[in-house]
């Protein structure tokens, strides 16, 4: 590798020289310490037959990396001002591909089984803009894509719901949605103070990698699940009646799922609700 871009000086070096300016509506903070970057590309890459599926690469901080440890990058890019200052930083990359498009209008599935038809394996790394990052991973996670793995960085708040435990304040559906499709792993926090510009909040990167899918109408479950954490405050019994429009048949339903009606919805574990899920579909 010539040159870390991921350096306060490289990076005011690169934005000068193209004229550039970080766009605020793309969610453009880029990343500053190369220790940092490293550590994410080498978490992303989970085999040495890899492509790696990039979003948002800016200037190339994060892609440099990928580049140096992975067989293949394909970077998806919306910034229509980046395709130049790429081809100056990342010159020396003939593994680098990049695609101009926005990611969430991207067949990500039809571009996935191109490369798992040449028998690679494809992961997805990114620095997310922040504006965005639930919709991406819904957009992934939706995708019905043989995907090893995603490694990606968000804002720390958005991340500690995607990884909550129950019994904690971030615990909610969104939660047990993503832990229903995916092992959520906690890869490192990082500092506001390692991007440019510097962004009011913290960062975490977390891993996801899918779980086996189970035999259940995902749609109706995930209903479910959201029907029970509606009111927060509420025991589960209240808001599950408001979901099954019955009391008596709510009751009868937990009963036999082994819950108790008294608990709140921030204490069922994953288990809990499938059981009630399979109650209720039973009856
Ligand atoms: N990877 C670089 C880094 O770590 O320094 C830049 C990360 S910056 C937080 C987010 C990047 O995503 C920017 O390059 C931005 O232009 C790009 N981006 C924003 N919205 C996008 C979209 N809908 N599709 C693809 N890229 C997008």
């Amino acid at each position: 590798m010539r040159k870390p871009i991921a350096t306060p000086s490289r990076t005011k070096e690169i934005l000068e020289k193209h004229d550039m300016f970080a766009k605020k509506n793309y969610g453009q903070n880029f990343l500053i310490e190369p220790g940092v970057v490293e550590k994410i590309a080498r978490s992303a890459i989970v085999s040495d037959n890899c492509v790696v599926f990039e979003i948002g690469p800016g200037i190339g901080a994060l892609t440099q990396y990928l580049c140096e440890y992975a067989k293949k990058v394909v970077s998806f890019e919306i910034d229509e001002r980046l395709p130049d200052v790429l081809k100056d930083t990342l010159e020396e990359y003939d593994n680098f591909t990049l695609v101009m498009q926005d990611f969430l209008e991207v067949d990500l599935k039809a571009w996935v089984d191109k490369y798992r038809k040449e028998g690679m394996d494809v992961v997805i790394a990114a620095n997310l803009p922040y504006y965005i990052t639930t919709p991406i991973l819904f957009k992934i996670f939706e995708s019905q894509a043989d995907i090893a793995a995603i490694t990606v960085m968000m804002q720390k708040e958005v991340a500690d719901r995607f990884s909550a435990v129950p019994n904690t304040k971030d615990y909610n559906a969104l939660s047990i949605v993503t832990q229903y499709r995916c092992e959520v792993r906690n890869v490192m926090k990082v500092p506001r103070n390692v991007f440019m510009p510097k962004p009011n909040v913290d960062s975490t990167v977390l891993q996801f990698r899918f779980l086996p899918s189970k035999d259940i109408n995902e749609e109706a479950f995930f209903s479910l699940v959201k029907a029970c954490f509606k009111q927060r405050r509420k025991t589960i019994l209240n808001n599950y009646q408001t979901y099954c429009e019955d009391k008596e048949k709510a009751k009868e339903e937990l009963e036999k799922a082994g819950i108790d009606g008294k608990r709140r919805a921030e204490s069922l574990v994953m288990e809990d609700f499938l059981r009630l899920y399979e109650v209720h579909h039973e009856m």
